[in-house]
């Protein structure tokens, strides 16, 4: 006999919560209930999380930078454009692509 997965699952007709309609394939859970699917998920949305936020503090950090370069750029050409190409060097070693 077939066993069905023994996650319990919500929805908007069982609100006290059913058990999952899958067939068990490993350990007693279904493919998407088993604890290693739902490790590799927490772990995939915990990355896209980290990457939004290294997204944000590397633009931030672009934006902040730029507007002090161009501070100096105004005040002194030469010295602004040199450190310029130390802010664009600076900014490549964050490796945000
Ligand atoms: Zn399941």
């Amino acid at each position: 006999m077939k066993e069905h997965c023994k996650e319990k699952v919500y929805d908007s007709f069982s609100w006290r919560g059913r058990r999952c309609a899958r067939y068990a394939k490993e350990d007693g859970y279904c493919k998407q209930h088993h604890p290693s699917a739902r490790e590799a998920r927490t772990k995939a949305s915990k990355e896209a999380t980290d990457n939004k936020w290294r997204q944000e503090i590397y633009s931030v950090r672009a934006r902040g930078s730029k507007q002090f370069v161009d501070w100096i750029i105004k005040a002194q050409p030469e010295l602004g454009t040199k450190v310029e190409a130390l802010r664009q060097e600076w900014m490549a070693s964050f490796q945000i692509t």
